[in-house]
């Protein structure tokens, strides 16, 4: 008898039926595994911290002091340890102590905040730094809301004009000066003052507010149908396809086991239509809207370039477009000043059993040492080895392989280790910095001042200098003012310079009730680190009274105030009562930065693909977050803060990736992204 033919399609079905169940049941169990709790009165223990929280943000690091903490832990070591207390490392830290998670924050300045710190003078006035002004973005309200257990307010801010000011067709109209518009009909929100060459243009919320403001200033046929093309680029950046693919990109950089290659090729097959604005300069986007870049059309529309990090040549359209749909619906201030970000994250981290400290710097990671690198702790000052079974750097993701990792390779770990280590340190060299600036801190006593000398701005003005010789666009304009590359830059101050002017105390409700009668100014301007570099050796004590040094602040100072504090605030100056400066030197001391650079690196189209620029790592237990993991600003970095999050608590593998789940919903809590 002939053996009956074997029955394929029986083999194909139970094949089918087995691999079904088998994905059900993984997904399944994931589901269930990965369901979050959060600490039982989480939001009392936030809200009895709320009058300690200036100190909080200063506690001094010390053995004695850990060992106090460890103890209070009955000796385990904290869940968590984050290298830098900037706002990627606060909102990673605050994600997870909603889940219960215990975190140790180790930040090398004298307080909590990065970017976001401030700075008090004697006198009552308080500083902020590098936080000037958030957008009008629900995503990034939802975030801060779920980071601060909700005890962060955002204030609208902006200067209301009379609509008649950015729909007039020619700049007769004056701009109102510093007054708010009184008795105008109609007003609107201007949140960004653009002067190019002398001439006003309004940014004020609202799209249509902007297109109108643009087609009025610019009102031959030709450039409105450009300046169609250009809002038909916004419409499709920020429509749903491109966000959806936003949100698949950054979930795909989540995915811990995916090869570099897959990750990249997944990235292109399914986010291109992102992709395509990524991959080009804010130079290129705005050619694809035939919109001559060296041209008054195209400068006004790259107005906020300094708000992207990089000239426009060099800098990705995404970051341009990102930074333009944030504020497009205006803009928002803390309520309590930027420092009130950090302050209320480290409330959620401290109300959670976790700890923060200043004057701690990372000095090393701990490895053990076997053939996959794995990393155990970390050293704070040279001296104290702290352990932890995940361990985040928020410090910027070349600097963590060059300084916490590559000068101990040899010593820690075994030399089948190095290579993939040499490996992923070496890659970040292909960036390039963002821009370093240079900062005019001035404080005034205006209790005194006549209410038709006063100036209740509550916008920026970005002010970009004369062109003598006609327009010809912010790359040539840097090139001339601040050499090619940043080299060769001539003597400083020999030429006018673009600025960025913004009173700090008059966005912030509350200012007044902690410092009556004081105002704040901060001006900002780009410097080459070139006039900085020759005093970089020095040890900021000896160099505040290094002669040269001092010499150059001084000259700094007085082109500021002369150049740009004058020019915008032409009835301040009697009030003034502390003057000083902050140099890219400064920066590196408080953001621990190398040349002053504002934005760790630059958001150049190459800086998305670098395969390291992601929360995981190659070495194990290790994981990055902050800017350089997602993108600048206060939003990008927190978003960075929130994705690592994500990937320590299990959401970055394929499971999450098919069900789409995240830290938020797992706790039951309405989703963010
Ligand atoms: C002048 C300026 C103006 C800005 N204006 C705005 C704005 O108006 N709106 C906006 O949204 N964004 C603005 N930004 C950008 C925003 O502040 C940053 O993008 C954001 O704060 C970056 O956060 P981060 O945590 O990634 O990095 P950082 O803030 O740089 O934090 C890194 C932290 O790590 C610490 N650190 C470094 N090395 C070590 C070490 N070895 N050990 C321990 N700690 C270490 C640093 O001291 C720092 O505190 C501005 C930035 C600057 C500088």
């Amino acid at each position: 008898m002939a053996p009956n033919p074997p029955n394929y399609k029986m083999y194909a079905a139970g094949s089918v039926a087995f691999v079904v169940s088998f994905v059900t049941f993984k997904l399944l169990r994931f589901t269930l595994s990965k369901r979050q709790t959060e600490p039982a009165d989480l939001l009392d223990a936030v809200k009895k911290l709320e009058g300690l929280e200036d100190q909080n943000v200063r506690t001094a690091f010390s053995k004695a002091r850990y060992q106090k903490a460890l103890k209070k832990k009955n000796g385990e070591d904290f869940d968590v340890v984050f290298v830098g207390g900037g706002l990627g490392t606060l909102a990673c830290a605050a994600a997870l102590a909603r889940t219960g998670k215990k975190c140790l924050l180790l930040e090398q300045g004298d307080q909590l905040g990065g970017g976001a710190h401030v700075f008090s003078v004697p006198g009552g006035f308080e500083f902020e730094t590098g936080v000037h002004y958030l957008g009008n973005d629900i995503k990034m309200e939802k975030l801060l809301n779920f980071l601060s257990c909700g005890r962060l307010v955002l204030d609208g801010i902006g200067t209301p004009i009379p609509d008649a000011i950015f729909q007039a067709s020619s700049d007769q109209l004056d701009m109102a000066e510093g007054q708010p518009a009184k008795g105008a009909e109609k007003t609107s929100m201007m949140y960004d003052q653009i002067v190019i060459d002398g001439e006003n243009f309004p940014f004020v919320a609202g799209k249509e507010n902007l297109r109108t403001m643009l087609k009025a200033r610019f009102p031959a046929q030709t450039d409105h149908v450009k300046i169609d093309a250009f809002f038909k680029v916004l419409d499709d950046f920020s429509g749903t396809k491109v966000q959806e693919q936003v949100t698949m990109f950054f979930r795909l950089k989540c995915v811990s086991l995916l090869s570099m290659w897959l990750r990249d090729k997944l990235q292109r097959l399914l986010c291109g239509s992102f992709l395509k604005y990524a991959h080009m300069t804010s130079e290129d986007m705005l050619r694809h809207c035939d919109i001559d870049p060296e041209s008054k059309l195209g400068m006004v529309v790259l107005g906020q370039y300094g708000d992207a990090g990089m000239r426009p040549d060099k800098a990705s359209a995404l970051i341009q477009l990102g930074v333009m749909l944030h504020y497009m619906e205006g803009s928002t201030y803390p309520r309590g000043g930027s420092g009130a970000i950090p302050r209320k994250l480290n409330n959620v981290i401290l109300a959670a059993g976790g700890k923060s400290f200043v004057h701690a710097r990372c000095t090393e990671l701990l490895f053990n040492d076997s053939s996959t690198p794995t990393c155990i702790g970390v050293k704070v000052n040279g001296v104290t080895d702290i352990f932890a079974k995940t361990i985040v750097s928020g410090i910027g993701v070349g600097r963590t392989y060059r300084d916490l990792i590559a000068t101990h390779v040899d010593k820690r770990i075994s030399a089948m280790a190095v290579q993939p280590l040499e490996r992923i340190y070496k890659k970040p060299e292909n960036c390039e910095n963002s821009v370093a600036f240079i900062f005019l801190f001035v404080g005034l006593d205006v209790t005194n001042q006549p209410s038709s000398e006063r100036d209740d701005r509550n916008h920026n003005t970005w002010y970009y200098p004369d062109f003598p010789d006609g327009l010809d666009g912010y790359t040539k304009m840097e090139q001339r003012v601040y050499g090619k590359d940043g080299e060769g830059a001539g003597e400083p101050w020999s030429r006018p310079m673009p600025y960025f002017a913004a009173s700090g105390s008059s966005k912030d409700s509350i200012y007044s009730e902690k410092f009556p009668g004081k105002k704040t100014v901060v001006i900002l301007s780009q410097c080459p680190w070139d006039w900085v570099k020759e005093w970089q050796d020095i040890p900021k004590a000896e160099r505040e009274k290094n002669s040269d040094y001092q010499k150059f602040k001084q000259q700094t100072e007085d082109f500021l105030m002369e150049n740009c504090f004058r020019k915008t605030f032409p009835k301040l100056e009697k009030y003034v009562v502390h003057k000083s400066i902050g140099t890219p030197l400064s920066t590196n001391t408080w953001l621990g930065t190398d040349e002053g650079e504002c934005y760790g690196q630059g958001l150049t189209p190459q800086h998305l693909h670098l395969p390291d620029m992601i929360p995981t790592s190659n070495v194990k237990n290790l994981f990055m977050t902050g800017q350089d993991v997602c993108t600048l600003g206060v939003s990008g970095a927190m978003n960075a803060g929130y994705i690592t999050a994500n990937a320590i608590a299990g959401f970055g593998c394929w499971e999450n990736a098919i069900l789409q789940g995240d830290l938020v919903l797992s706790l039951g809590l309405p989703g963010i992204i």
